[in-house]
């Protein structure tokens, strides 16, 4: 059995775009539905016989009109998704520029607006960082020092939910519920303090790394020329080798990726004997977290190296770091030599040409400043009352069905059953947007000040952040913008969260029959909410903890169940030459399994009296399957797809959607016989929950 790793790649993010840019029983009777049922099959491609290649007959007009676009490597319900997304969200945007002054709508507009605006960024040249430099050059003394970096804390991680485990500040704040049923937040803090983006870019010998170590430090130096200060080569070098210094210290990817690292508690004494070098009572006093008697060292060897970098190296090589990324995090605001600079490295860093525009900087950086804002402002527009309505109707029924089948799993002792239907009962869904949004009335946006903007928001986030210290966990707390398509598992809050943007074509159709919906977000949600009680839900207990509930005897029982789905999986052969790791995309593939089967069942019992007339019966069965396929309907160019195949937990779309010839409605639906290329005996069919 292999051991479970919960770590972002696997339960978290299941169908965000995640920004990339460098510096989460009882049937509610629903009517008898025909709506778009011909729409629906008259996308089929009648040539193909269902039970042959399911995934081609249901996607057939779809796969015949789309092309992958020019410059892309796949075109699928993701991309989909996230390309109506943002014409949504810069329509909202375009929109509210004319909102009224103060209005949140017109603060969001006017944040953008200050981004874009290229002559106000001109012609007020350094003159937002001014005062923070000026404080810089103050600094007489280690005190001094330790306040200033106290102060640069940011609130830009979050390592239990989104997996963030640096930050672009010296140390990154997270204030989230912990991982042993704690009632009231807990204060994380996380490495950071590095310019390139992880500490391999600092220690490897590759000869690639050594030039982008030589570009970077070019950099530092061309930042600092830029910004007035003289010998500034001699700085760059003493700056560069401070972050390599403190890159040595810090804990690599694959280390912080555990939320064992959560067990890292340390007292504010700890502080004082673990990371001797800094004055540490004077740094939280100065960071407003010195009331707080312990925190989650999360990368503790980063907290003892900075401590003791704070002590050993020149207050001067401190100033110059200090100064070069004051300037450094907001480059792309400032003066145009500045943002063409920082465009520059970031090209050297990744190795290929960046390509965004101004306007989509200005729009991803505005989605990550005012997320809650805009939001607001996507969900009022975008996602009314009904359809959440209608949604929350398809989560009940899929959730009861799915508890209905943890009541016959054969494998589960009946307190392991019972444990697994407390967290079912009291898991929290949170469907298209938070139960409360944020009061932005303390946020000052001028229109004429891009850098300032950005550091008040920063300042704010903060605040805001040491301000939940000691509140009470709200179990119901968000973790995932609604304006961004995806779904986030949150174990310890037992809590799932779907956002406004995902419930689009083709996951979510509200001109689609229930059948289809069912058969499209309704086993997404199965999905999902099967992981709360499988390998990767097991790990976490109903109260939060993270404890290990399952018996040996049960995982084993578990994975014998699993077995034939692996070797079902793992006879796809995407290329001639590689075929689909069955093991590898197990977990993914059994709560596919799990969510097809809990859906089906939830929408069945939605019937009502129609369920006698079998005709009705398999029209509505068609559109379930049919709405199935087209939700996960894409194209991928070969090497994207080989990629995948090798590194990605999800088997390609196409064999997700096979996950169909393990449902005897299926057969029966579609007319599928012995002979059909999916086809699989009734014994040979895999049932798991
Ligand atoms: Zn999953």
């Amino acid at each position: 059995m292999q051991s479970i790793r919960l770590g972002p790649v696997c339960r978290r993010v299941v169908l965000a775009t995640v920004l990339a840019w460098w510096p989460g029983s009882r049937a509610i009777a629903q009517a008898p539905d025909n709506r778009t049922a011909s729409a629906l099959e008259d996308g089929v491609d009648p040539s193909i016989r269902p039970g042959d290649d399911f995934f081609a007959f249901a996607n057939g007009a779809w796969l015949k009109r789309t092309p992958i676009p020019a410059g892309r490597d796949r075109w699928t319900a993701r991309t989909e998704i996230g390309e109506l997304t943002s014409g949504q969200v810069a329509r909202l945007l375009d929109d509210a520029a004319t909102a009224p002054r103060g209005s949140l709508a017109r603060k969001v507009a006017d944040f953008r607006a200050a981004y874009l605006n290229e002559g106000a960024i001109e012609a007020r040249g350094l003159a937002s960082l001014r005062p923070l430099l000026d404080s810089i050059g103050r600094v007489r003394d280690k005190a001094a020092l330790t306040r200033l970096l106290a102060r640069s804390v940011g609130a830009d991680v979050d390592p239990l939910n989104w997996g963030v485990y640096r930050s672009a500040h010296i140390l990154g704040l997270s204030v989230e519920p912990g991982i042993h049923g704690e009632k009231t937040y807990v204060p994380f803090l996380v490495q950071g303090g590095l310019g390139l983006p992880d500490r391999e870019y600092y220690m490897s010998a590759e000869p690639r790394m050594q030039a982008v170590r030589a570009r970077y430090e070019d950099h530092i130096a061309r930042l600092l020329t830029l910004a007035g200060f003289d010998r500034t080569g001699e700085r760059a070098k003493a700056v560069m080798a401070l972050e390599t210094a403190l890159a040595r210290g810090e804990a690599s990817a694959e280390a912080s990726a555990s939320d064992h690292n959560a067990d890292s508690l340390w007292t504010r004494a700890d502080f004082a004997t673990q990371a001797p070098g800094m004055n540490w009572s004077t740094f939280f006093a100065a960071a407003g977290l010195g009331h707080q008697a312990s925190f989650v060292a999360w990368q503790p060897g980063a907290l003892r190296s900075l401590a003791a970098l704070v002590g050993s190296e020149p207050l001067e090589t401190w100033k110059d770091y200090l100064r070069f990324h004051v300037v450094h995090a907001e480059a792309d605001v400032l003066p145009r030599e500045f943002a063409g600079e920082a465009l520059a490295v970031q090209a050297a860093v990744s190795g290929h040409p960046v390509e965004t525009t101004r306007p989509q900087r200005a729009l991803e950086a505005t989605q990550l400043a005012l997320s809650d804002a805009l939001g607001r402002m996507y969900a009022e527009r975008y996602f009314p009352a009904d359809q959440k309505k209608r949604v929350q109707g398809i989560v009940a029924n899929v959730v009861a069905a799915f508890m209905q089948r943890v009541q016959t799993a054969t494998w589960m002792s009946p307190e392991t059953r019972a444990l697994a239907l407390t967290k079912l009962k009291t898991l929290y869904v949170g469907i298209g947007y938070p139960e409360h949004w944020q009061d932005y009335s303390d946020l000052v946006i001028d229109p004429q000040d891009a850098a300032g903007n950005l550091r008040r928001v920063e300042r704010r986030n903060y605040r805001l952040a040491a301000a939940r210290l000691g509140r009470p966990v709200d179990l119901t707390e968000w973790w995932m913008p609604p304006q961004r398509a995806g779904a986030i598992l949150i174990f310890q809050q037992n809590a799932y969260d779907f956002s406004a943007a995902l419930l689009q074509p083709p996951k979510y159709d509200p001109g689609a029959s229930d059948a289809a919906n069912y058969g499209a977000i309704g086993a997404v949600i199965g999905h999902d909410v099967s992981h709360f009680v499988d390998v990767l839900g097991a790990e976490y207990d109903t109260d939060g903890r993270l404890r290990h509930w399952w018996t040996p005897e049960e995982m084993t029982r578990f994975q014998a169940l699993a077995q034939p789905l692996v070797d079902q999986f793992s006879a796809y052969h995407p290329f001639p030459d590689l075929a689909v790791n069955g093991k590898a995309s197990e977990t993914e593939n059994v709560a596919d399994l799990a969510g097809l089967t809990a859906s089906f069942d939830a929408y069945r019992r939605t019937l009502g009296a129609r369920a006698a007339d079998p005709d009705y019966v398999r029209q509505q069965d068609r559109q379930f399957f049919i709405g199935y396929a087209r939700s996960w309907r894409g194209k991928m160019t070969e090497p994207a797809l080989r990629a995948q195949v090798t590194s990605d937990i999800h088997a390609p779309d196409r064999y997700r959607i096979a996950t169909v010839r393990n449902l005897d409605a299926w057969y029966d639906a579609f007319d599928v016989r012995p002979g059909d290329q999916l086809y699989l005996a009734p014994g040979s069919r895999v049932k798991i929950w």
